[in-house]
């Protein structure tokens, strides 16, 4: 199971960088991108190969970037259930809806995905301490993975975050640091800290890794679905990586010769109080103005601005997809809805995916007759101030 990383590549220039460095972006200031020898891949990893492997991400280990197996940190994340819908489903007059069910990842989201190749990559580079912004659940995360690895973990969050996730971090091992502003205010202390050489920054998309621990999803999703895609995915949208990690996954599984041409519809759920994404993507731009007075009670898409706008906005239109805002009422009503109809308490972000469902079965959008997967990103126990 070796792992047939080549090198990274600018995803705004195409330049190419040697991938067994710590790096950050590329000189041009935007996200790199892993890359791999898919024709050797495509001769030695065949889908076959994996039947017999253990059910983690790292099932798919050489399509991922780290090189030794002792930095394959695992909290057995990944491979998570793929749940019909079937009561939800027959309310909105869809009978195969689906749920990616996330939350039952180490530390309740899927941000574990990302941050467990991101550690086990920045460990095995060298890296002797990190440091990340976040909304709350990336926080968990990267303290989950940097305890496992035995890095030092530094993080800085909104003041405002939940009390549990604090405490969780805190729990984990991590020094916590409260801001007084939005997770871009947050990201500031960690630049600072990288001029001063105290740490290796984990943000999204702001080291070439964690968006390769997202793509997992789309790898499961192809494999759990016996190598076909759905025809929509309903994806919540903060930095993104996600679905620019998915949309990556599809690519590269069509080169392994895994799959073939055919695409979901990438549909980006945005909340009202913060819709960056959508706002760029409905007036037909590519790189999205930073959002204004962000405010939301789903505080993983309390993202103003995201590097990989562009990554995110190319993957909607080439997909056919779109970009939908929920409001907040909305979105407190569904994770209710999950919970009641389906036995799922999703986090506030997750349970959006819903919501935008509901308007796009409204406007026609979906078909009745279409595979729809909707991705609840985490758990809601770590929200259950929104709940009375
Ligand atoms: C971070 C987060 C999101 C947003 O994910 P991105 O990949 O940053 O767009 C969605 N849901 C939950 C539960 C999150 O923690």
């Amino acid at each position: 199971m070796h792992s047939f990383l080549s090198h990274l590549e600018c995803s705004w220039t195409g330049e190419r960088f040697d991938p067994d460095q710590l790096i950050n972006l590329s000189p041009a200031g935007k996200p790199l991108l892993a890359r791999y020898d898919l024709e050797a891949a495509r001769r030695a990893f065949p889908r076959e190969a994996l039947a017999d492997r253990p059910p983690t991400l790292w099932r798919y280990a050489e399509m991922l970037p780290v090189r030794d197996p002792a930095f394959r940190l695992s909290l057995g994340e990944g491979f998570t259930p793929l749940l019909p819908l079937s009561r939800l489903g027959a309310d909105l007059g869809l009978p195969h809806l689906l749920a990616k069910e996330e939350g039952l990842n180490p530390t309740a989201s899927f941000k574990a995905r990302g941050l467990c190749l991101a550690v086990s990559r920045a460990a095995e580079l060298g890296a002797k301490a990190l440091a990340i912004p976040t909304a709350g659940n990336a926080g968990s995360a990267m303290a989950a993975y940097a305890a496992r690895a035995g890095l030092p973990a530094y993080i800085y969050v909104p003041q405002d975050v939940p009390r549990p996730f604090v405490a969780e971090m805190k729990a984990l091992g991590a020094q916590v640091t409260l801001v007084d502003g939005l997770i871009t205010d947050c990201a500031r202390f960690v630049r600072e800290g990288v001029a001063e050489g105290r740490w290796f920054d984990v943000s999204t998309l702001k080291e070439p890794y964690r968006v390769e621990g997202k793509k997992t999803m789309g790898y499961e999703l192809a494999e759990q679905l016996g190598w076909r895609l759905p025809d929509v995915i309903v994806y919540p949208t903060g930095g993104g990586t996600g679905i620019v990690g998915m949309w990556k996954a599809f690519a590269e599984m069509e080169a392994l010769g895994w799959i073939g041409p055919q695409r979901p519809r990438m549909v980006s759920v945005q909340s009202a109080g913060c819709a960056p994404i959508v706002r760029a993507f409905q007036a037909g731009q590519r790189l999205a103005e930073p959002w204004q007075g962000a405010a939301t009670v789903a505080d993983g898409l309390r993202v103003p601005a995201a590097i990989g706008d562009f990554l995110i906005i190319d993957a909607l239109r080439e997909s056919g997809g779109t970009a939908v805002a929920v409001d907040d009422e909305e979105l407190c009503q569904d994770m209710r809805a999950l919970g009641r109809l389906e036995g799922l308490f999703p986090a506030p972000e997750a349970a959006a995916t819903l919501s935008a469902l509901r308007h796009l079965v409204a406007d026609g959008w979906v078909r009745p007759d279409e595979t729809v997967v909707l991705f609840l990103t985490g758990n809601g126990l770590k929200y259950t101030h929104l709940i009375d």
